[in-house]
């Protein structure tokens, strides 16, 4: 299907805006009125540049406040109708959307509605337009999209169709079931939008909060799968208001558009519809098995404090590269990588960023398939020069310019370990401090970018995600949501703040950019871990007396636990499928830092925990610069 998106979704200027679009592979565009009154240049000079580009004008829009008014504001409609023709005969443009009547003036009734339609038809029909009708979800006399058809039905001109807007249908809550029946040919333009679902007016709703299908909470593919029935097979145009979009760049914001609709149609792909048929196929959502490693950028110094910090937390070096200035680490099914070799990616990402987590290695069912959809979401590919003999791991990029690899057990790829690394002449090591798996890792990003990532890894990933959480830092709202495999094999937490003042914010800052701030490690037994870290000397966060004391209160755990608990710094927390122990290591040079769990059946984060580690973190960070 032939995808579009309206200028109104991008920041920027017009020329920009439309570059964007056309690099991010759409083939159409929605002008705004707004764009072009800001444009510097004729309504021509707008088409020259969408034609070159390679680009088609779907739509201009919006034209309001139409249908059923009295005269004498019913002529001058009529009048402004025709000056938008003229307007859009310069621009190449040859469909009118008319979004449904907010004005106090207008007068209901769907046949007053049909009648000016009809007429307008006959205008449109003589200069070869045509005109779509879309009801406003807070449209006064039409806000439902089956009272909009039943005004282009009655309407009966050839020039008049539906246009069906996602955000307008889910807002109200409309049942879909109607689409199914709307001839085909009537439909005229198919817009889509998510958003979350607030409890708030609904223009605010969707003046900001709209976002791209995927990113929301609304049930898209119902309404792709009514769409399709119909036998649609037009524009699907992404009309998007959001705050974020409009302060993001306009290349990554396009480049998610596209995404959006790839990942959309692709969910659609059973569908008995001749658009779903046509639509060409990609590999299926990547099954993560889960991290295979992290890779740690580092400098010489900072080496030599990761080697001391690795060595605390249990792990041992299994391996040192063939080739290049990297040690593997390893402890139960972790696999750490130190990387600070003075060439290639990683050095130029601890250049950028300091000592980082430079890339993250998931374990997939397969690693070229995994490979073959990101490059058709739109994700970037990347590689880099491998010594003789050694494996080119599949990768795109990643959040803050960092690398996902890819590896799976089927390929060469499994034998990675084998393959590009010698055993360690001088394993150095304390010995394991029971720490058996990666839990989850957690990323800090602008509040711009969370829903890029988001649709990143959800359109890649077999992933969910949960509901977005605010979670209370002493310096302000961080807003959290996880992606996570239904068997908990990979847990991201995307973390986001738009204070300047958070712990999440500071590490922006402090950093470059986006990061991994925290990575959790999975243990059977926390105490028996933490003893095992402190006679190592690695220092742990500490937590205040008044935790333990809220804990007692409001929990029945016993003195004899809680003293434990109180006495080794862990946190605690229980829902319905089990309990949940949390403690931290202090930061490393204050970029990331661990944190050592025991999940016992429990499925969340400890967010409850979350105020009190991040209190206790700001306690110890050095003074914000003035
Ligand atoms: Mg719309
Ligand atoms: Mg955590």
């Amino acid at each position: 299907m032939q995808t579009s998106i309206a200028t109104v979704s991008l920041s920027g200027g017009l020329a920009e805006k439309l570059e964007a679009i056309a690099a991010a592979g759409f083939t159409g565009v929605e002008i705004f009125e707004s764009d072009l009154l800001s444009f510097n240049g004729k309504p021509r000079d707008v088409a020259r540049m969408v034609a070159s580009l390679g680009l088609k004008t779907v739509t201009f829009q919006p034209f309001r406040d139409f249908e059923g008014m009295p005269e004498p504001q019913r002529s001058r409609v009529f009048a402004r109708a025709e000056r938008k023709f003229d307007l859009m005969a310069e621009l190449g443009c040859d469909l009118l959307m008319v979004c449904s009547n907010v004005s106090p003036d207008s007068l209901g009734g769907v046949d007053r509605a049909a009648a000016d339609f009809h007429e307008l038809g006959e205008r449109a029909a003589k200069r070869g337009m045509r005109v779509g009708f879309e009801a406003l979800a807070w449209g006064r006399h039409i806000s439902d999209y089956r009272d909009s058809w039943e005004v282009v039905r009655r309407a009966g001109h050839p020039a008049i169709g539906l246009t069906l807007d996602s955000f307008h249908i889910f807002a109200r809550k409309t049942d879909l079931k109607a689409i199914r029946s709307i001839p085909r040919d009537k439909i005229i333009l198919v817009q889509l939008a998510d958003a979350p679902w607030l409890d708030m007016d609904v223009i605010n709703w969707s003046r900001h909060f709209r976002c791209f299908p995927g990113q929301g909470d609304f049930p898209l593919t119902d309404f792709m799968d009514a769409v399709l029935t119909t036998g649609y097979e037009g524009i699907l145009s992404l009309e998007i208001f959001n705050d974020q979009f409009r302060a993001g760049s306009p290349r990554g914001v396009a480049v998610d558009g596209q995404r959006s609709l790839v990942y959309l149609l692709d969910q659609m792909r059973d569908h008995a519809s001749p658009a779903a048929q046509a639509t060409p196929q990609l590999p299926p959502r990547s099954q993560c098995l889960g991290v295979e490693f992290l890779e740690f950028a580092v400098d010489e110094h900072a080496a030599a404090g990761l080697h001391k910090l690795f060595q605390g937390l249990g792990f041992r070096q299994a391996g040192e590269h063939k080739s290049k200035a990297v040690s593997h680490w390893s402890q139960g099914d972790i696999n750490l990588v130190l990387n600070s070799d003075t060439e290639g990616f990683a050095h130029s990402h601890q250049l950028t960023h300091g000592p980082s987590v430079c890339a993250v290695c998931l374990k997939v069912a397969n690693a070229n398939d995994t490979l073959e959809r990101a490059a058709k979401l739109r994700d970037t590919p990347f590689r880099q020069p491998v010594g003789p003999g050694e494996l080119e791991i599949p990768a795109v990029r990643g959040l803050g310019g960092s690398l996902l690899y890819f590896v799976d057990p089927a390929s060469n790829l499994a034998r990675l370990w084998d393959i590009d690394f010698v055993p360690a002449k001088h394993p150095a090591g304390h010995g394991s401090a029971g720490l058996t798996a990666i839990d989850h890792i957690s990323q800090s990003m602008q509040y711009e970018e969370m829903l890029s990532w988001l649709l990143f890894y959800s359109a890649l990933l077999d992933v969910t995600k949960t509901p977005q959480l605010d979670v209370i830092d002493p310096g302000g709202i961080v807003r959290s949501q996880v992606v996570q495999t239904a068997d908990g094999a990979l847990r991201i937490a995307l973390n986001a703040s738009q204070s300047q003042r958070t712990l999440s914010s500071r590490f922006l800052s402090d950093y470059s950019g986006s990061g991994i701030q925290h990575i959790a490690f999975g243990t059977d037994d926390i105490v028996a871990t933490v003893k095992a870290l402190q006679a190592n000397g690695v220092k742990l966060l500490s937590m205040p007396e008044n935790y333990y004391d809220d804990l007692e209160a409001r929990t029945d755990l016993s003195a004899e636990r809680l003293d434990v608990l109180r006495a080794h710094n862990v946190l605690y927390d229980k829902d319905e499928t089990g309990e949940y122990l949390q403690a931290y290591t202090e930061g490393f040079q204050d970029r990331f830092f661990f944190e050592i769990v025991e999940r016992r059946g429990y499925k969340g984060f400890g967010a409850v925990n979350a105020p009190i580690r991040l209190a206790a973190q700001a306690r110890l960070a050095p003074p914000a610069a003035a």
